[in-house]
């Protein structure tokens, strides 16, 4: 196997980059985060930095001299980008690197080539798919591009766009046949300065609820020439495209939405140590502590399953098909979830714009977009569902375990190939494998019991996934269908959070992973695996690993790093 080890990382972390959030002189910190917001604008002064530090070199592969070589590592910095603000890791970083990506994984060399160079100089690429008529139905697109002496003319509009008006280039998917459907698109990468101007025009900019600095823009196109060495591909070929990149994207996006999270975790441990109610802090009850430290399991649970998930794509590129959106629907929902928990705890606080807490309104604002951009939650459960016949047939019962590597948080990698992924899913489900086989090796312990409790719920989706009538495979599932995928989805969240701490050894404590397959195991009903007692011991000991990582300024995900500047 062709192994690298890490990168160094960039000589400044992105943290040290961002500075000190409560410092107001830093033009980074949440005053300038918060004020930019209430304008409804892009962060300039955070756009520049990020421009000096070479963000964008994360997305463009290393032999195009760029940086992203790992996916864990474009995860981990995003993730750090989107603890601070969201708006900048959406509007000045994932847009871009969702667009590319069409483009590394199809573009021709030219392409890649120029692509490269224009993010290496700090420009945008816009993903120009969506059109309102149409939303995550895009085998219905209607922008049309016709064949032309030249090239193409386009017409129609894309609306909801991240930074469509700014972007020095787009992707453009453009329906090329008239039934539209899975071979009827085309993609196209388009340079703005090359579109004339009658032919094109800017519809006013979106405003939106949460993101509000992220420049949500539409474009109307008729009869607009493109060139025909912009056709990205193969005509025809707009959705398999589609389909192939945004295995990356869509796993890198629950990775990185983490970050949110762990600060929305930071404020309320903060709240709650400063709030004085009933002669003591508001952190002395201790429901308030059980929703922290529940909270907490829930950010380490959705990082597992993230953590493993990024790695995938390295490891088996085969599979991540059904790992991708199974990420993207439970982590996203996990992370609403418990930004809604915290709400109870932070009160009022949650609610004001102004103040010492107003991040977490403007966070618990940015965050939803993620359970439906980029793919909702159930276009996720309907991809996962036509793949569980197979994948229990084949790989639930006595299927082979994972590689370990993909339990490695931080561990060496195969080189990321892109032309490996496969969206028909044809590899095998090795998370199942793994829980299997950790199911079969487990003693009393209580990890035991759980690896035993996830493998008989893996055990029981087995029999009703083999027995799914064909309309369950589909868009018109039923109900019933719909919550197998869900479920499924806990599996792998459980298998994950099971081998990860058992790579890990003494790194991660034990306590930690017992409230993570509690939270895990209470998403899926029946008896708890804890006795009140244990459960109580368990939370008590969450809590108190939260509050020593908030006092020492470490990251509450699996990380655990330094995240301000010493
Ligand atoms: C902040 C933000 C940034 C964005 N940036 C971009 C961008 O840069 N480029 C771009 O092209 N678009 C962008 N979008 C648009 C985004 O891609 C759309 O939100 C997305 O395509 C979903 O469309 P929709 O929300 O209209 O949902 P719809 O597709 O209209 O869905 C409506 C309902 O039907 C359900 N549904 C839809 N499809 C299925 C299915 N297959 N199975 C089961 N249920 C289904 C949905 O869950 C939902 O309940 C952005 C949106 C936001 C909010």
């Amino acid at each position: 196997v062709n192994t690298l080890s890490a990168r160094p990382a960039t000589a400044v972390p992105l943290d040290r980059v961002l500075g000190d959030p409560w410092h107001t002189d830093n033009p980074l910190g949440y005053a300038a985060v918060l004020a930019a917001d209430e304008r409804g604008e892009m962060l300039a002064e955070g756009e520049r930095l990020l421009t000096r530090f070479g963000l964008n070199a994360e997305f463009v592969p290393g032999e195009y001299d760029g940086r992203f070589v790992r996916a864990d590592r474009l995860a981990d910095t995003l993730r750090a980008l989107w603890r601070r603000d969201p708006c900048l890791g959406l509007g000045y970083g994932l847009s871009s690197l969702i667009a590319s990506m069409n483009v590394w994984t199809c573009g021709a060399e030219s392409q890649r080539r120029w692509v490269a160079r224009l993010l290496l100089n700090g420009g945008r690429v816009a993903a120009a798919f969506h059109e309102l008529d149409h939303g995550n139905d895009l085998g219905s697109a209607e922008c049309f591009a016709h064949p032309s002496s030249t090239g193409w003319l386009v017409t129609g509009r894309k609306e909801v766009v991240a930074n469509l008006h700014r972007a020095e280039a787009m992707v453009l998917f453009a329906r090329t046949g008239s039934k539209g459907g899975s071979r009827g698109h085309t993609q196209f990468l388009v340079e703005r300065a090359s579109l004339p101007a009658g032919r094109v025009s800017d519809l006013p900019r979106i405003h939106s609820s949460g993101m509000r600095g992220v420049q949500l823009d539409g474009m109307r196109f008729e009869d607009c020439p493109v060139p025909a060495q912009a056709l990205l591909g193969q005509v025809g070929q707009g959705m398999e495209i589609v389909l192939r990149s945004y295995l990356v994207t869509r796993s890198v996006v629950p990775a990185v939405i983490i970050g949110p999270l762990d600060t929305a975790l930071r404020l309320t441990l903060d709240y709650a140590l400063d709030r004085q109610l009933y002669r003591g802090a508001v952190a002395d009850i201790p429901y308030v502590r059980t929703v922290i430290a529940r909270a907490f399991a829930d950010l380490l649970a959705a990082d597992a399953l993230s953590s493993v998930t990024v790695r995938g794509l390295h490891l088996v590129p085969e599979t991540m098909a059904v790992y991708a959106p199974a990420a993207k629907y439970l982590v996203s929902g996990m992370v609403v979830d418990a930004f809604s928990a915290l709400r109870s705890v932070l009160g009022t606080q949650a609610y004001l714009r102004g103040g010492r807490f107003a991040m977490f309104q403007k966070l618990a604002r940015d965050i939803p977009p993620a359970t439906f951009g980029h793919i909702s939650r159930s276009a996720c459960l309907v991809t996962i569902l036509p793949q569980l016949p197979r994948l229990a047939r084949t790989s639930w019962g006595r299927g082979d375990p994972a590689n370990e590597a993909i339990f490695d948080l931080g561990g060496p990698l195969p080189v990321l190939r892109l032309d490996r992924l496969d969206p028909a899913a044809r590899g095998d489900d090795v998370l199942a494998g793994t829980l299997n086989a950790l199911a079969g090796s487990a003693d009393a312990t209580l990890e035991g019991r759980y690896a035993a409790r996830f493998a008989e719920t893996l055990g029981a989706l087995r029999a009703h996934c083999l027995a799914l009538a064909p309309r369950d495979l589909t868009i018109n599932a039923s109900p019933a269908a719909f919550a197998l995928a869900d479920r499924y989805t806990v599996v792998l969240a459980a298998a994950s959070a099971l081998a990860v701490w058992r790579r890990a050894g003494d790194r991660l404590p034990r306590e930690v992973l017992l409230g993570v397959l509690d939270r895990l195991d209470g998403r899926l009903g029946g008896q708890p695996v804890l006795s009140p007692v244990e459960r109580e011991e368990t939370e008590g000991k969450l809590f108190a690993l939260a509050l020593e990582r908030f006092r020492d300024g470490t990251s509450l995900d699996l990380s655990a790093r330094p995240i301000f500047p010493c």
